[in-house]
C-alpha cells in the first residue's frame, strides 16, 4: 500500500509483477520520440509561501520572508509575457501557507480575500485579460481548492515526485504521497487535464520510481486526465547537496516512464536541469514550458536555454521541434476545456490568434 493512501481513501495498488516488468525496460526497448515540443510561458510565483520544507526546495520562504505578488504585478508580469508571444501563465505556490504565515493573510486580507485560492482566481481572471492562458501548479489541493479555480485554467499540475516516503519530505511538516496521489485523482473527478511528474534522486529506490510511474498510469486509466509526466532529476542547491543522479540514471527511468505510460501521454524533461540531448532517444516527446522573460523560480540557480538551445536539442535528435499551448491538443478537440478557456482560444483576438496559431503549429518553430 502507497504511504498516506489509505488517509486519503486511495484504493491504489500496484502489483510486484508490474513494477519487476518495468524495472527490466532499458532505453533499447523504447522508440525516440517523432517530434519534440515545447510551450512559452511566464513564470507567475503567487506566493512563494509554503506549510512544508521539503530539503531540496529553493522555492519556499519562510513565514517573515515570502512574498505575495500584487495584482498590478501579475498584470505586469502577464503583459510582458503577452507581449513576448507566450501562451501560459505558470502560477506556482508552495503548498497552503499555514497559520505561521500571519503576514501572507494579512495581505490576502488586504486584498479582499479569504483564502489563497481565491486570490489565485483572480490572479487567473488577470492573466486571460492579459491574453495568456492560466495553468496552475499550487502543490496539494483539496476538491474544494481545485474547484474555485479549475474553470479558469487551461489546465493544472503538481509533481507527484514520489510514492515512497522519503526522508527529504519528512520532518514535522513532511508531505505525504497519498495527498499528492488525492491530488491527481480530484484533478481526474474534475475533469481537469492534468501534468504530474516524478523527482528522481530524493531518497526514492528502482522500485519506488516504478511503482511512482505505474501509479500516474492507474489514475489515468480511469479518469483519461493525465496530458504529460516529467521525468525531473533532483539539482544542487543552497538546500541540497545529496547529489543529483547521473546520465545512466536519468536514462533508464525516462525509459522506464516512456514504457510504463500509455502512448498518448507525453514525457518530459526539463532541459535546464536534465541533459535532455542524452535523453530523447529514451522516449522524450516534451522540453516543457521555456519562458522568453521570466527566469525559473522554482530552480533559479538553473537558468532556462533559450529557445534556440531547445532547437539544438531537436536538431541532435533530428525530429522537428513544435510548440504548444499549455493544454494538450487531444484535450482541446475532445471537449475538455472549460468555456472560459475555449473562449480564449477562439477568441476573435490577437491572443485568439496567437492560440490558434500553435493549435496549427506543425512545422519547426521560429525562436
Ligand atoms: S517542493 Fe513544493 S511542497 Fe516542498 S517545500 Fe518546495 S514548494 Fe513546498
Amino acid at each position: 500500500m502507497i504511504p498516506g493512501a489509505a488517509d486519503y481513501d486511495i484504493d491504489l495498488t500496484v502489483s510486484d509483477a508490474a513494477i519487476d516488468r518495468l524495472l527490466s525496460v532499458t532505453p533499447a526497448d523504447v522508440e525516440p520520440a517523432t517530434e519534440l515540443s515545447y510551450c512559452r510561458n511566464v513564470f507567475v510565483p503567487l506566493t512563494t509561501a509554503c506549510r512544508y520544507t521539503c530539503t531540496y526546495c529553493t522555492y519556499y520562504d519562510p513565514p517573515g520572508q515570502a512574498d505575495l505578488l500584487t495584482p498590478d504585478e501579475i498584470r505586469e508580469i502577464c503583459q510582458r509575457g503577452a507581449d513576448a508571444g507566450c501562451t501560459e501563465a505558470l502560477f506556482t505556490f508552495g503548498d497552503d501557507p499555514d497559520d505561521r504565515y500571519t503576514a501572507i493573510y494579512d495581505q490576502l486580507s488586504d486584498l479582499g480575500h479569504e483564502s489563497i485560492h481565491e486570490y489565485l482566481r483572480e490572479a487567473c481572471e488577470i492573466a486571460l485579460e492579459e491574453g495568456l492562458l492560466p495553468h496552475a501548479n499550487p502543490g496539494d489541493q483539496t476538491r474544494e481548492q481545485m474547484a474555485t479555480v479549475a474553470d479558469l485554467n487551461a489546465s493544472m499540475g503538481v509533481m507527484l515526485e514520489t510514492t515512497a516516503e522519503v526522508q527529504a519530505h519528512g520532518g514535522p511538516r513532511g508531505k505525504s504521497p497519498g495527498q499528492r496521489l488525492a491530488t491527481l485523482r480530484t484533478a481526474g473527478e474534475l475533469g481537469v487535464p492534468f501534468t504530474t511528474g516524478i523527482l528522481v534522486g530524493v531518497g526514492e529506490d528502482w522500485r519506488d520510481r516504478a511503482e511512482s510511474i505505474l501509479a500516474i498510469a492507474e489514475l489515468y486509466e480511469r479518469y483519461g486526465h493525465i496530458q504529460e509526466v516529467i521525468v525531473q532529476p533532483v539539482v544542487e542547491n543552497e538546500r541540497w547537496q545529496g547529489g543529483s543522479p547521473d546520465l545512466a540514471t536519468m536514462r533508464r527511468v525516462t525509459a522506464m516512464a516512456r514504457d510504463g505510460l500509455p502512448d498518448e501521454i507525453a514525457v518530459q524533461v526539463p532541459p535546464n536541469l536534465a541533459p535532455a540531448r542524452e535523453l530523447t532517444d529514451c522516449g522524450v516527446d516534451d522540453l516543457g514550458g521555456v519562458s522568453p522573460v521570466t527566469v525559473d523560480h522554482i530552480n533559479p540557480e538553473y537558468e532556462w536555454p533559450a529557445l534556440r538551445e531547445l532547437e539544438a536539442v531537436a536538431e541532435a535528435a533530428e525530429v522537428p521541434l513544435t510548440e504548444r499551448l499549455p493544454v494538450y491538443e487531444r484535450f482541446v478537440e475532445s471537449g475538455w476545456l472549460p468555456p472560459a478557456i475555449a473562449a480564449a482560444i477562439d477568441a476573435d483576438t490577437a491572443a485568439g490568434e496567437r492560440f490558434r496559431a500553435v493549435l496549427d503549429c506543425a512545422s519547426p518553430v521560429d525562436p
